[in-house]
């Protein structure tokens, strides 16, 4: 996938050829709307579907079949240096930046994080502790460019990724209304592209004035094929990666390692499976230890090693059914069989610790401590599995 002078051009969007398909005969019969709306589960490629949409869009020689993927155009696209595509997505905000050089701090990561992106365009998204959003500064910018006439061809794409970060965070209304008037009244050469794994949360308003377009996962096969093919990764990881991924490309690539370091993933697979061990430990305290030793992460940042112990516990419950065949981490079988077999697990009680999670993925939402909701969580489940002490 290396093109000429060193770069490093984005991988192809796969596994969904019918959609493709369906989007170029629209566009090629002038009837695909100017905003649109991917919705899918998180790192099935909808920012990578996104951007071949923009290269539909941009690309001269567009037709029926898709883009031509050879002009001059397709290759700026590709190697992410096309001047009319305009990719938005959240950033961590710079600090010690006056408010009045925000807008202009917040471009510069952009490009940053552009340049990172251009030169590993498999580099998975790192699940960093720094909060990051889509900031009114952000949306500022992106309005004053809409206003603008597009530098190359008859107009300008803008792919904003994970759409749904306008509304959580600080001035948030501020930002999503700044975006909400571009949908409003869209300059006519400018094409809006948002993608969201949490539609919900989008303002109905945003959702209303476009055209949802829905990315499912991929089949596993498939996932793991192109991890292979595309990602140069060993069959046996591949294998292990895609069931862990759900059928999704960027999930299964979170659990593999990058530049000799554990994936982001991986990190928190391995404390999914230190709360199964600490609920199950002979040692009641175990729940409380482990319990503290989280620190200070943000309540909302348990997601996903909640998203990851429900793995878990699916396994524990098919370990203790007998199917362990159907195990999505593979690798665990030994670990969960000794954690059965010592405590006498029945799926029955493993189906009751499912609402402990449920409820603790309920209060991550508001502003309980991290370390009383894993607390509760864990002392939760130990009951269920184990009886009280
Ligand atoms: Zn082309």
């Amino acid at each position: 996938m290396a093109t000429g002078a060193g770069r490093v051009s984005l991988h192809p969007f796969f596994g969904h050829p019918e959609l493709q398909a369906s989007l170029s005969k629209a566009w090629a019969a002038d009837s695909l709307p100017s905003s649109m709306l991917i919705h899918g589960p998180r790192g099935v490629g909808k920012q990578r579907l996104a951007l071949w949409l923009g290269q539909l869009l941009l690309c001269p020689e567009s037709g029926p079949t898709g883009p031509c993927g050879e002009c001059k155009g397709c290759r700026m696209l590709l190697t992410l240096e096309h001047p009319d595509l305009h990719w938005y997505f959240p950033l961590s905000k710079p600090r010690g930046v006056r408010p009045n050089k925000l807008a202009e701090a917040m471009e510069e990561a952009r490009y940053d994080a552009l340049a990172e992106r251009r030169e590993s365009p498999l580099r998975p998204s790192s699940a960093a502790n720094e909060p990051t959003g889509l900031y009114l500064a952000v949306a500022q910018t992106l309005r004053s460019q809409a206003q603008r006439r597009p530098a190359v061809g008859p107009r300008q794409v803008f792919v904003i990724g994970d759409a749904e970060t306008l509304v959580p965070q600080e001035s948030s209304q501020e930002a999503a209304n700044a975006l909400l008037k571009i949908l409003e009244e869209p300059p006519a050469s400018t094409f809006l592209i948002l993608t969201s794994s949490e539609p919900g949360l989008l303002l109905p308003t945003i959702c209303s004035r476009t055209m949802p377009l829905h990315l499912p996962p991929l089949q596993l096969d498939r996932v793991e094929h192109f991890l292979v093919e595309v990602g140069g990764i060993s069959p046996e990881d591949a294998r292990q990666a895609a069931s862990l991924g759900r059928g999704s490309i960027g999930r299964a690539l979170g659990f593999l390692p990058t530049d000799g370091e554990a994936g982001p993933l991986e990190t928190l697979r391995v404390q999914a499976f230190e709360l199964l061990s600490a609920a199950t430990d002979s040692d009641a305290g175990a729940v409380y230890r482990k319990s503290l030793e989280l620190g200070t992460t943000r309540s909302r940042g348990l997601m996903p090693l909640f998203e990851l112990l429900e793995d878990v516990l699916r396994d524990l419950s098919a370990t203790a059914s007998g199917t362990p065949k159907d195990l999505i981490n593979r690798d665990q079988e030994d670990l969960l069989e000794r954690i059965r077999d010592r405590r006498d697990i029945h799926p029955v009680t493993v189906a009751k610790a499912f609402g402990h999670l449920e409820d603790a993925k309920e209060l991550v939402a508001g502003n309980v401590s991290p370390q009383l909701i894993v607390a509760g969580l864990l002392t939760g489940i130990r009951e269920e599995l184990i009886g009280s002490p």
